[in-house]
């Protein structure tokens, strides 16, 4: 028998048989990209699903954070958090905008809404958090200071597929939030992405934007980008859509599973669920403290020894790299929390097809 390593995660593919119909369908229409029909099905089907009112397609998510700020036209300095996919930041930069990093509230991970209006200065013009591991983000908090000082807020909600707070979308919340379907998310498209909007008429600005600024044959309205999500993509989408109830629910026995083998252990703290919203367990973080016998990077090496890619995710802060370090906000002294939390980060596997028997496997090696 091959022996095997058991990844961080694996994408959820539905039986293949069920794939050709939609490819056969493409072959017929020969209509590949540009909203054709399976991406307009797509576009209705996740609006239904996910309960919001408009959606805009994309070719991925960074794309999608890139045209989500050029829409709103976002200038000057924007609010961010340093713990996130170093894409949160890029889609500044791409923009020509300045990151000013907030630290995080330890328990949630996202960015702490109490330290937000210290960071505000005359240039500041939108506040773009991420709602980490798929938990929900101060929103009110968040909505009422960018109400105060006239903000923009973009959420990167690449992890909160699905998820509800307070019994509706969370997605809703914000000016614009901006979805990932890449291969390692909940719910994917190969690659994938999408920016939901208020209103019909942002979906039209945002979908001029992801096609060149094209608003019909001769018009170009603004300097647009290629963001379009294909036929195949789409349709791939649509079929994912009928299986995703059920990987999510895979996902939550996997997740109350890893909750009761690693209860007690002396070190591992494993953050609590999060009030008032529903979970869609796209991750499986746990920090590992100092009372714990091994370092962080210690446990990392043995799991990895043992075959299992576990992930620090999120290390290093993007506040560390190269092209972030030399901003004045990416200080030490300013993000404690966000360096505290990077150190001692372990996102478990977690995927579907996780056998019982990994998990368990998982479970002793930490228990060890
Ligand atoms: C995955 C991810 C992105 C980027 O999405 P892509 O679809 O890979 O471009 C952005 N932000 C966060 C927080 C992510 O996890």
């Amino acid at each position: 028998m091959i022996e095997r390593k058991i990844p961080v995660t694996q994408p959820f593919l539905p039986p293949l048989e069920e794939f050709i119909p939609y490819l056969e369908q493409i072959w017929e229409n020969k209509w590949l990209t540009n909203n054709g029909p399976f991406h307009q099905q797509l576009e209705a089907a996740l609006c239904e699903y996910l309960g919001i009112e408009h959606i805009a397609l994309f070719t991925n998510g960074t794309i999608a954070l890139v045209t989500a700020l050029q829409a709103l036209r976002i200038t000057g300095e924007v609010i961010t958090t340093p713990y996130s996919f170093v894409a949160t930041s890029h889609a500044l930069l791409w923009n020509d905008l300045k990151p000013v990093f907030v630290d995080i509230d330890p328990y949630t991970c996202n960015i702490d809404p109490s330290k937000i209006e210290a960071a505000i200065t005359p240039h500041t013009t939108a506040i773009m958090p991420v709602h980490c591991y798929g938990n929900p983000c101060g929103v009110e908090a968040i909505q009422k200071i960018a109400d105060n000082y006239g903000l923009r807020v973009i959420y990167d909600a690449a992890h909160a597929f699905g998820v509800n707070y307070k019994g509706q979308s969370l997605l809703q919340h914000g000016d614009l939030s901006v979805l990932s379907f890449h291969a390692t998310k909940v719910f994917n498209t190969f690659e994938g992405g999408a920016v939901i909007c208020p209103d019909a008429k942002t979906k039209q600005r945002i979908d001029y934007l992801k096609n060149f600024g094209f608003a019909d044959e001769i018009t170009v309205t603004a300097p647009g980008i290629n963001g379009k999500m294909s036929e195949i993509n789409a349709a791939f989408g649509l079929l994912q859509l009928k299986h995703i109830d059920k990987a999510i629910s895979q996902r939550q026995l996997i997740d109350t599973l890893y909750r009761d083998e690693l209860k007690g252990i002396r070190g591992i703290y494993i953050p609590t669920q999060p009030p008032n919203a529903t979970r869609n367990y796209s991750y499986f973080p746990i920090l590992v403290e100092e009372d714990y016998p091994l370092t962080r990077d210690e446990l990392y090496q043995k799991l990895k020894e043992n075959g299992i890619l576990s992930r620090r995710y999120f290390y290093p802060l993007i506040s560390d790299m190269p092209m972030y370090r030399g901003q004045p906000s990416a200080s030490p002294t300013n993000l404690f929390n966000a360096r505290v939390i990077a150190t001692k980060i372990l996102c478990l596997p977690i995927f579907a097809d996780l056998s019982t028997e990994a998990i368990l496997t998982i479970t002793s090696i930490i228990k060890s």
